[in-house]
């Protein structure tokens, strides 16, 4: 029997997980993150089937995506990392959804944006879920706050966005991510990376982003 390839390999896990939870594996959005990998890694996974990308700096979005995104209407393409109030706008025009919104500054910022550019964006409030001192993401305490915001503003909030703390059970900490998501009854839950994307399933995610089980180790 042929190798699986890195894509099928993720996929047919992805399918194992979700059937452990008695969930479908079609719930779940694979969003492949591939920052710092050039665009012939991403056109391979592109020819392979795969159809969601996630990027985490603007910057390197708009430099490797323009033709990409010409050649592949039909691919989306997310941000998943920190985003700068002054790069809102950018953003905006390049990413099909954002991961990240985690302050009212920003919220601002987007809603600006996104009325000057007459697009919605999709977007998940990313919650510092471990609490963590130099971690982006808001603190629980200021989710409520800024989910009002949010809606007050008109913007198309998802669901919500964790990257738990390194080095420790991941588990615990995407059971609260989904507490919450439900809580606030967001439907989405973007949680889970190559080193935990199979217990983020179990516990309720809709998107896993995975970089380098896809892609390889990041140079
Ligand atoms: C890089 C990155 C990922 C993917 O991480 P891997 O461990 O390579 O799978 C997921 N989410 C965010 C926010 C990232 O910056």
């Amino acid at each position: 029997m042929a190798a699986l390839s890195p894509l099928a390999a993720i996929r047919e896990r992805i399918a194992r997980s979700a059937e452990i939870a008695r969930r479908k594996a079609e719930d779940v959005t694979l969003v492949a993150v591939s920052k710092t990998h050039p665009a012939e890694a991403i056109l391979q996974l592109i020819r392979e089937g795969q159809r969601v990308f996630g990027e985490n700096r603007v910057q390197e979005a708009d430099a490797k995506w323009p033709a990409l995104q010409e050649a592949y209407p039909d691919v989306e393409l997310h941000l998943v990392g920190q985003l700068q109030s002054n790069k809102a706008e950018d953003a905006v025009r390049r990413f099909d959804c954002i991961h990240s919104l985690d302050r009212p500054s920003l919220l601002t910022a987007l809603a600006r944006a996104m009325d000057k550019l007459g697009r919605r964006v999709p977007l998940f409030v990313q919650v510092n879920i471990g609490a963590e001192e130099q971690k982006g993401g808001c603190a629980i305490i200021d989710l409520p706050a800024l989910l009002t915001e949010a809606r007050t503003a008109d913007l198309p909030v998802i669901g919500l966005m964790c990257v738990p703390p390194a080095g420790i059970e991941a588990a615990p900490f995407f059971a609260l991510l989904a507490k919450l998501a439900d809580d606030h009854g967001l439907p989405s839950r973007s949680m889970g990376m190559s080193e935990d994307f199979e217990t983020a399933v179990m516990l309720g995610a809709t998107h896993v982003r995975v970089g380098s089980a896809l892609f390889g180790t990041r140079g």
